[in-house]
């Protein structure tokens, strides 16, 4: 920025539209959906702004619908892969050097875009690959996408504005630069979001990098792609590639100017990336930074203060909307005794009203889970639970995957607060409830903060104030995101920054300026205005 201290638009949250019945955005979601669905796609790679197809292809299909074949996607081979890292070196000579603010004005003309001419793209695309209700494509593929494009740009903005003190004599100042090399995006199915957030905020702090998204997230990633492309992200800055996930990995990691990870996935994928690097880390001509955000077991704890339905409400909301596969998704529960009666019958019939199917129905609160995988997992831990003498399913149960990978909302009730599904990340609509004597809360705390190798999201519900103090304290390390009287989900860019630590992640709180810092490499310039030229201090005599 040569000739001005440019003031970047005070970013603010995107609001979210209702799609109520006989609205314009409901009319024009539906008209796309339908579109879409019917249509066939054909998405190619994205290298050096180009398109680059392949002759190996897979055919993509809603998880609602698995039969059904909505179009094809290319994969890349090892030399499409070297040919992404050599385009985005060679992009990086400009883009590392152009001003900020036309970097500034790419992403917030991305966010403009995504408001407006593509968010019935956006969201359609969303509810098909990933299987989301128009609720929770609107809150994730529209609002959340738009909100971090425009809150990163402020948070850069704040960035450069951090300097040094300077006296007369010297000024000081703080440059910051992208990384050395190139960085590496590799993102999860089940928020557009993330996948758009990855690549873009990198690039948007002048990097450049090589995007690889979920198998399962691809139809929505090209709607991404189309509008990086519209706003103006250069040819080469983000390139996407698809396909064998550890091929790609390991050209990306064998170079040695591969810079940076940022990773949003499952928490073994992860460790195995960072074992990666650290293997490689003798080859390399900068130490990658790396960034992940991983998986989570999230709790709900309700003292035997807290209203029952405000606590069902939680768990409904909480842990079977996306169908439980949100990162922060509730699939704990501690319920004090006392309390557990009344939450249990107002979870049961709320569930009665609840339908599940197809996205394009409206009327539906519960979707398909992702793949069969996925389906076959969560099928067989409900039907373990079955059998279990410890374990009751007091609510759903049924699973079908004749049409789609449907699981219905269940709720299992356990008496060993170990048993297996209130440990593991099973990522679906399976929460566990342990119920606890009403005298035994602070133990309660213990167990929450012992049971899981996480630390993502978690919620104390309460009305006494020194039970929620006392919870605070107790769990100040169980989860990164912590909420008081509310559902653990549900995180808003500039609100609540996000993230968690243990086996969940680096705690790099994705929405916020931390994040942004990992991404540039600082330069420190001093400047000496009058250069001494006599070697000898005073105290020499
Ligand atoms: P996943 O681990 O299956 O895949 C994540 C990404 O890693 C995908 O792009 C995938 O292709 C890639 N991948 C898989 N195997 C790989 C390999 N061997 N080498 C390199 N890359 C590989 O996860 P998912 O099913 O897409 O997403 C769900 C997981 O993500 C859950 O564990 C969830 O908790 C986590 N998640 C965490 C957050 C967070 O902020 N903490 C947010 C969203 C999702």
């Amino acid at each position: 920025m040569g000739k001005g201290f440019f003031k970047v638009p005070v970013a603010v949250n995107e609001p979210v539209k209702t799609y109520a019945p006989g609205s314009p955005e409901r009319e024009a979601v539906i008209a796309e959906y339908s579109k879409m669905f019917r249509g066939k796609v054909d998405v190619p790679l994205y290298i050096n702004g180009k398109y680059v197809t392949t002759k190996n292809t897979k055919t993509m299909s809603p998880p609602h619908d698995h039969k059904h074949v909505v179009g094809t996607y290319h994969l890349a081979e090892k030399n499409h892969v070297e040919d992404a890292i050599a385009t985005a070196l060679e992009a990086r000579k400009s883009w590392s050097q152009m001003p900020w603010e036309h970097r500034a004005g790419i992403f917030l003309k991305a966010a403009e875009l995504i408001a407006g001419p593509y968010r019935a793209k956006i969201n359609a695309a969303t509810m098909i690959a990933q299987s989301k209700t128009i609720h929770q494509a609107e809150i994730d593929s529209a609002c959340e996408l738009i909100d971090f494009l425009r809150f990163n740009v402020q948070f850069m903005t704040e960035i450069y504005q951090d300097q040094p003190q300077s006296t007369s004599d010297a000024w000081n100042r703080v440059e910051y630069r992208p990384l050395e090399g190139f960085t590496y995006a590799v993102t999860p199915f089940n928020f557009t979001a993330i996948a758009g957030n990855l690549p873009s905020c990198m690039a948007l702090m002048g990097n450049v990098v090589i995007w690889k998204p979920s198998n399962h997230q691809v139809y929505s990633a090209k709607v991404i792609m189309d509008v990086f492309e519209e706003a103006g992200v250069p040819p080469g800055v983000i390139n996407v590639v698809f396909g064998d996930a550890a091929m790609i990995t390991d050209t990306i990691m064998a170079s040695p100017d591969f810079s940076g990870l940022h990773y949003t996935g499952s928490t073994s994928v992860f460790q195995n990336l960072w074992k990666k690097i650290g293997n490689n880390i003798a080859n390399y001509k900068t130490y990658p930074r790396i960034v992940g955000e991983t998986g989570g077991k999230d709790f709900i704890v309700a003292h035997k203060t807290a209203d029952a339905k405000q606590v069902a409400t939680a768990i409904v909301r909480g842990a079977f909307e996306f169908q439980g596969q949100k990162c922060s998704a509730a699939s704990r529960g501690y319920i004090a005794k006392s309390i557990w009666g009344d939450v249990k019958k107002h979870v049961i019939e709320d569930l009665k009203t609840i339908k599940m199917g197809s996205p394009e129905d409206m009327d539906n609160f519960v979707t398909a889970v992702i793949h069969e995988a996925s389906f076959d997992k969560l099928a067989n831990y409900i039907d373990q639970a079955k059998k279990d003498k410890n374990a009751t399913i007091i609510a759903g149960g049924n699973y079908d995957k004749s049409k789609g990978y449907f699981i219905e909302p269940t709720v299992i009730e356990t008496t060993d607060p170990k048993y297996p599904t209130m440990c593991t990340e099973l990522f679906g609509p399976v929460m566990t409830v342990y119920v606890y004597d009403d005298k035994d809360f602070s133990k309660t705390l213990k167990l929450v903060d012992e049971t899981s190798e996480y630390a993502l999201t978690g919620a104390i519900m309460a009305t006494d104030r020194y039970a929620i103090d006392e919870a605070t304290k107790a769990l100040q390390n169980s989860a990164g995101n912590f909420y008081i009287n509310d559902k653990p989900t549900g995180a808003v860019v500039g609100q609540q920054p996000f993230g968690g630590a243990r086996a969940s992640g680096t705690n790099d709180k994705a929405g916020s300026m931390q994040n942004l810092l990992r991404w540039i490499s600082p330069r420190l310039i001093k400047e000496t205005f009058v250069t001494p030229t006599d070697y000898r201090y005073p105290f020499l005599g």
